[in-house]
């Protein structure tokens, strides 16, 4: 998977520019990032945008992290719940618009390799209107993104 740093602008694909989007949680071997404990209510609001895909058409990644890896995609279990991470992106969006554009992956990356997220991404997260209320799906629309679910 690509590696974009934290926050450098969101431009990936020649078919989808979204103004004003920052990269969180794109990590990759070889680059190292902060570590920390995510609080469980954090994960909650990570996992309801995990929930819906984005840009579902780039392929599988798995995790460079795990050795564990299937062609079917990278089942998670949260709460009795079933989705599938590695194939889609997830945008979280702030209060006053601001986005972040991650891979559905990052749930994983926080949940198991305590990856830290930046301060606003989790700002954003716990503040910003999230899935499945009105407010997100049409933060949504306004960007011009479509998208679908990754429950199964
Ligand atoms: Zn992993």
């Amino acid at each position: 998977m690509a590696y974009f740093r934290d926050l450098s602008p969101y431009q990936y694909g020649h078919w989808d520019v979204v103004r004003g989007a920052q990269n969180v949680g794109w990590l990759a071997l070889g680059h190292t990032f902060q570590t920390g404990q995510a609080l469980q209510s954090d994960l909650d609001l990570l996992w309801a945008h995990c929930k819906v895909a984005i840009h579902a058409t780039r392929g599988l990644h798995s995790c460079e992290f795990c050795s564990d890896w299937s062609s079917e995609g990278f089942r998670v279990m949260r709460n009795g719940e079933t989705i599938v991470l590695g194939y889609s992106e997830i945008r979280v969006i702030g209060p006053s618009g601001q986005s972040y554009a991650a891979p559905s992956l990052i749930y994983h990356y926080i949940d198991k390799h305590s990856y830290k997220p930046p301060d606003v991404f989790v700002a954003a997260l716990r503040t910003g209107p999230r899935p499945p209320s009105e407010a997100y799906f049409e933060a949504l629309k306004t960007r011009e993104l479509e998208w679908g679910s990754t429950v199964r």
